[in-house]
C-alpha cells in the first residue's frame, strides 16, 4: 500500500493535464518563435495556457511571464526590482530597504541574504507563535527608502495564511503619503503564492499585490515550469538575457508541453478550489483532533484555523522526525518532517523556530499534507499506525 501525504512537496501530474501535454512533445513541437506553420501552432498553445493562467488570477495575459519554476520566480521578482529601482535611482543599494518575513520559503530568504551581499538592507519580521504576521509590524517597518515587500501567502511547513490583503492596505497607504510628499520612489509588494493557488483566492487584485509566484508541481502540473504574475506598470530588471522571449523578460525557448500542462492544471484546480477545500478542511480537522487525542504531547505547529485545507504540522516530544518519517515510509506513508527542501539538513526547520518552538522539539516534526487522491481510509490506516510508531520512537528515545 502506498499512501501520499506529502502533497505540499509535489504532486502527481493530473492524467487530464497529462493528456492535453502529450501532442506538444512530438506531434506539435515546434518553436514558438518560428514563424511558419509549425511555430506558430506552438505559439498559439503558449498563448492560450497565458490567458488561462491570467484567468485564474483576474489578471491580464500581458502580465504572466512563464518561469522554470517558482524558484526562479522569486528569483526574477526579487532581484528584479532591487536591481532595477538602484540602476535607476543612481544611488549606493545601501539606501534601500526590503521587508520579508522570518517564515518565507529558502527561495525568497537565500535571494535576500543575496542581496546584503550588495548593500540592500533587509528586515526579517517575526511572526507570532501561530505562525502569522502582524499588519501592525508591517506598518512600523516601512521606512522612506522601503521599495519591496516580500511576505508569503501560505507557508509550506505549517500551512499557516497570511493576511495579503491587509498587508496591501497598508502598502498603499505608505504610497499615498509618498506621492503627497513627492517621493517617487516606488514601494512594490511581491507575495509567494506556491502553496496557496489551488486553495485560496488568488485574484492578484482582490490581494493588491504586483508581483505573484506560482509553480506548477504543487498543482498537478509537471515539475520544471512556473509563472510570475507582474502588474502592468511595474518595472523589473530581467534575470537572464538572450533572445528576448517572454517580452524580454525572461529569454529562453519557451518549454511549451509544460506550459501547456500549468495552463491545463490551473484551470483545473480553481474550477474545483471550493468543493476540494470544504472536502479536504473534513479531513485535516479529523486528523488533528484524532492526533491530539490519540498522542499524548503532540503539538500542532502553526495556527488551527488560518491554515491551508491540506495542512496539518505536528511537533511530537521526545520523537526523531527523520526516524518517524522513514518509520512511516516502511508502513506505506508517505509524509515529511520540516519541509522536503530543508529535510537533507539536520538543522531545525526555521520556520517552527521562529514559531517559539525549542529546537528540540521542532526536530519531532510530521508534516502530513493532503490532496486530490487523499480518501478518508488514507486518514483512517494512518491514524491506525501513527500512535504505536510514535510510542516505539519514544521508547528507543534517551530524552525518555
Ligand atoms: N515557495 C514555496 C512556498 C514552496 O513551497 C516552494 C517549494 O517547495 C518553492 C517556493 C519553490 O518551488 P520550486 O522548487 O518549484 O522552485
Amino acid at each position: 500500500m502506498e499512501i501520499y501525504l506529502d502533497y505540499a512537496a509535489t504532486t502527481p501530474v493530473d492524467r487530464k493535464v497529462f493528456k492535453t501535454m502529450e501532442p506538444y512533445f512530438s506531434e506539435k513541437y515546434g518553436n514558438p518563435s518560428s514563424i511558419h506553420s509549425v511555430g506558430q501552432e506552438a505559439k498559439k498553445a503558449v498563448d492560450d495556457a497565458r490567458v488561462k493562467v491570467a484567468k485564474a488570477l483576474g489578471a491580464s495575459p500581458e502580465e504572466i511571464v512563464f518561469t522554470s519554476c517558482a524558484t526562479e520566480s522569486n528569483n526574477l521578482a526579487i532581484k528584479g526590482v532591487a536591481f532595477d529601482i538602484s540602476s535607476k535611482f543612481k544611488v549606493q543599494s545601501s539606501k534601500f530597504h526590503i521587508i520579508t518575513s522570518a517564515i518565507e520559503h529558502h527561495s525568497v530568504l537565500h535571494v535576500l541574504e543575496y542581496l546584503e551581499k550588495f548593500g540592500f538592507e533587509v528586515t526579517y519580521l517575526p511572526v507570532g507563535k501561530n505562525g502569522i504576521i502582524k499588519v501592525e509590524d508591517i506598518k512600523k517597518a516601512i521606512k522612506d527608502n522601503t521599495i519591496l515587500v516580500s511576505i508569503m501567502y501560505a507557508n509550506n511547513e505549517i500551512g499557516t495564511v497570511q493576511p495579503i490583503s491587509n498587508i496591501a492596505d497598508v502598502i498603499a497607504k505608505s504610497r499615498e503619503q509618498r506621492a503627497k510628499s513627492k517621493k517617487k520612489l516606488p514601494l512594490i509588494f511581491h507575495t509567494d503564492a506556491v502553496q496557496a493557488i489551488q486553495y485560496l483566492d488568488c485574484d492578484v487584485n482582490k490581494l493588491g499585490v504586483d508581483f505573484l509566484s506560482l509553480t506548477g508541481h504543487k498543482f498537478y502540473a509537471p515539475k520544471g515550469v512556473g509563472g510570475l504574475y507582474i502588474r502592468k506598470g511595474v518595472d523589473i530588471l530581467p534575470q537572464q538575457q538572450g533572445g528576448g522571449h517572454e517580452r524580454g523578460l525572461r529569454s529562453g525557448t519557451e518549454n511549451v508541453p509544460s506550459i501547456v500542462g500549468l495552463g491545463e492544471a490551473i484551470e483545473l484546480v480553481t474550477a474545483d478550489k471550493r468543493q476540494e477545500t470544504r472536502r479536504l478542511l473534513k479531513l485535516r480537522d479529523q486528523l488533528i483532533s484524532s492526533i491530539l487525542k490519540e498522542i499524548p504531547e503532540a503539538f500542532l505547529s502553526g495556527d488551527k484555523y488560518k491554515r491551508l485545507p491540506n495542512n496539518v504540522n505536528f511537533c511530537f516530544k521526545n520523537v526523531e522526525g527523520e526516524s518517524l518519517v522513514l518509520k512511516l515510509s516502511k508502513a506505506g506513508i508517505a509524509a515529511s518532517t520540516g519541509s522536503a527542501c530543508t529535510s537533507a539538513s539536520l538543522e531545525p526547520s526555521h520556520v517552527l523556530l521562529a514559531c517559539g518552538i525549542s529546537p528540540k522539539l521542532a526536530h519531532g516534526s510530521l508534516r502530513l499534507t493532503l490532496g486530490k487522491w487523499t480518501k478518508e481510509k488514507d486518514i483512517d490506516y494512518l491514524l491506525k499506525v501513527l500512535p504505536p510508531i510514535i510510542n516505539d520512537l519514544r521508547k528507543m528515545s534517551p530524552f525518555n
